[in-house]
């Protein structure tokens, strides 16, 4: 076990892959993770933080591996009742990952704020990572379609990403404040890694944070990505369509461009290994690697070959 400080941005379920390697080879204690909360939203009366949770019950090792999200042999009882009652039938939430919802919901009725409500969770449940959530303020995602504005978790789960994309807003970002101890672990940490999440909606919203980006742009020499983009293909998403939107190329490249103000090395599949020129071109320093974590040894070698680039 090689004890250093990492900090990594995370969206969810391409994050928790790389996430759940990392802590396999390195001691969860020295991981710190800013994750998004842009797909926060409240339903039945309840706070959910979807990013939030995969990347928690990943640490906790509840998550279900199938799917990458919620709590493995879960039920969905309470659900099939509540959908009598609410109109948001499209929501998957089992009983179990009720109760996390319950129980966030009732300490931030106590006053304490995301930030806190996430720690006292982790503790709960065994995590020894460091989960942040990207911002204590509420912001949320919301994506103007063709017909009409809609949340993202309905963009995604209710209409399955298919309908075109006319803007992207990241609803109360302007309020967002970096909480004050993360400026710390970046000045602290080994490296910082963007995990491979959807650039615009995952790691998008937490760089949308007033005074983000300058910070990073402070470290460029130890900022780390990871391709979330093989072949021109997300490995599931909408990232392909929020890039069109965005402008960008849905490549390596387009994401690289995004990021590149502050990214000094970026890790990208070895399948894309003629487009390295293009990513140094950029000023990047580029790397090639098995980066489709389709079991936990894939997971954990490309964990162990970012920590051990420099
Ligand atoms: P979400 O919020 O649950 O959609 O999760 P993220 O934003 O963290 O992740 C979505 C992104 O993860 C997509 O763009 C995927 O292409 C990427 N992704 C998922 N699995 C893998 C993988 O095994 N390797 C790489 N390189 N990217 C992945």
């Amino acid at each position: 076990m090689v004890d250093e400080s990492y900090l990594l941005l995370a969206g969810g379920v391409g994050a928790a892959k790389f996430i759940d390697g990392l802590a396999q080879i390195i001691s969860q204690r020295s991981i710190k993770i800013i994750v998004n909360t842009g797909d926060d939203i409240n339903l039945f009366g309840l706070q959910i933080c979807p990013d939030i949770d995969i990347i928690t019950y990943t640490l906790a090792n509840l998550v279900d591996n199938e799917k990458g999200w919620g709590y493995k042999n879960e039920s969905f009882n309470c659900l099939s009742v509540l959908n009598h009652f609410y109109e948001y039938k499209w929501f998957n939430a089992g009983d179990k990952d009720l109760a996390t919802h319950i129980y966030r919901t009732d300490l931030l009725n106590q006053q304490y704020n995301k930030d806190e409500v996430t720690s006292i969770i982790c503790r709960k449940l065994g995590v020894e990572a460091e989960i942040i959530p990207m911002c204590n303020q509420s912001v949320a995602t919301y994506i103007e379609t063709d017909t009409k504005k809609m949340h993202f978790e309905e963009y995604y789960i209710k209409y399955k990403c298919e309908p075109g994309i006319r803007n992207v807003k990241f609803r109360g970002i302007e309020k967002a404040q970096i909480i004050n101890r993360i400026k710390n672990y970046m000045n602290n940490a080994q490296k910082i890694i963007l995990c491979p999440s959807n650039p615009i909606v995952s790691i998008g919203t937490i760089l949308s944070i007033p005074g983000m980006k300058e910070l990073l742009k402070t470290y460029k020499n130890k900022v780390y990505g990871i391709s979330p983009i093989i072949q021109g293909a997300p490995i599931k998403g909408p990232a392909d369509k929020l890039m069109r939107w965005k402008g960008l190329e849905v490549s390596p490249v387009g994401v690289a461009s995004f990021y590149k103000e502050f990214l000094g090395h970026f890790i990208i599949d070895k399948k894309d290994k003629g487009l390295v020129q293009s990513i140094e071109n950029l000023g990047i320093n580029c790397y090639t690697f098995d980066t489709l974590m389709k079991n936990i040894e894939k997971k954990k070698k490309l964990a162990k070959f970012v920590i051990n680039l420099n």
